[in-house]
């Protein structure tokens, strides 16, 4: 019977895909390949070789009943995106919409994607944690996001452009203040791989001296308790306790 196999691929390093990845691949009937010349390239590195389908947000909207189609006729189809898990600020979403719909089994497999890579090295609570991918280009945009992150006794994790970083960077410090602990995971699994953490101001004033070049992962530390501004709700649950003990 047809399914759907969402199927993680390396974020840096072809050593990180893992044996059912690879024959997952091997053995589907389709590979629906957000860019299927990247795609091509890996796999074809990877000893992978096998029909591709192009499917990206330009396309989703017409290939999905397509793809769909070939599943219900008994298709097997990969998906993959350019690296990473698929659906993890990539395209995806729609084609398992449309399998659940359908009611076509979705497969997920289990490999590389950024966040978690760079959340486990943090050094931040990883529990709980708040994944946001991209956030909007626009500082002032931006600013609830990071009003949000501030109060949050979450680690937060975004994505970021290296030539956007510096910017975002300081557009976070307005609304932090210089002493928040953040990480900058940079080119994770690969040559240059680095962790760059301390206060924001002087992960700031290390970006501002050395161009960030790569692929980036930002994680923002929890809110500690004394940053964290009372609830309206906890506000008079607090003044109804103080009046009662008189
Ligand atoms: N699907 C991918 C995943 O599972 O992580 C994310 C794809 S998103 C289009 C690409 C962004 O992920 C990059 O701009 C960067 O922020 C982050 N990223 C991907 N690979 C990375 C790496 N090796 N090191 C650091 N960040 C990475």
């Amino acid at each position: 019977a047809g399914k759907l196999y969402l199927v993680p691929t390396p974020i840096g390093n072809l050593e990180d895909m893992t044996i059912r990845a690879k024959k997952v691949l091997q053995q589907a009937d389709y590979i629906a390949a957000e860019d299927t010349r990247t795609s091509g390239i890996m796999l074809d590195r990877l000893g992978i070789h096998n029909k591709m389908v192009a499917f990206h947000k330009f396309n989703s909207k017409e290939k999905a009943p397509e793809l769909i189609k070939l599943m219900r006729e008994g298709a097997v189809i990969a998906e993959i995106s350019d690296a990473g898990m698929p659906v993890i600020s990539d395209p995806g979403f729609i084609l398992v919409q449309e399998c659940i719909k359908n009611d076509i089994p979705v497969v997920p497999l289990p490999g590389p994607s950024a966040f978690a890579t760079a959340l486990i090295a943090s050094g931040f609570d990883a529990q709980p944690f708040t994944y946001y991918g991209f956030l909007p280009r626009k500082s002032s945009q931006q600013k609830p996001y990071f009003e949000q992150m501030k109060q949050a006794m979450a680690t937060s994790i975004f994505y970021e452009a290296p030539h956007r970083l510096v910017k975002t960077l300081e557009t976070a410090a307005a609304v932090f203040g210089p002493d928040r602990q953040i990480v900058c995971a940079r080119e994770l699994t690969k040559i240059h791989e680095e962790f760059v953490r301390g206060r924001i101001q002087e992960v700031l004033d290390h970006f501002q001296e050395v161009a960030p070049r790569g692929e980036f992962v930002v994680l923002v530390a929890p809110a500690t308790e004394a940053v964290q501004a009372l609830s309206w709700d906890d506000l008079v649950k607090l003044v109804q306790e103080l009046t009662e003990k008189g």
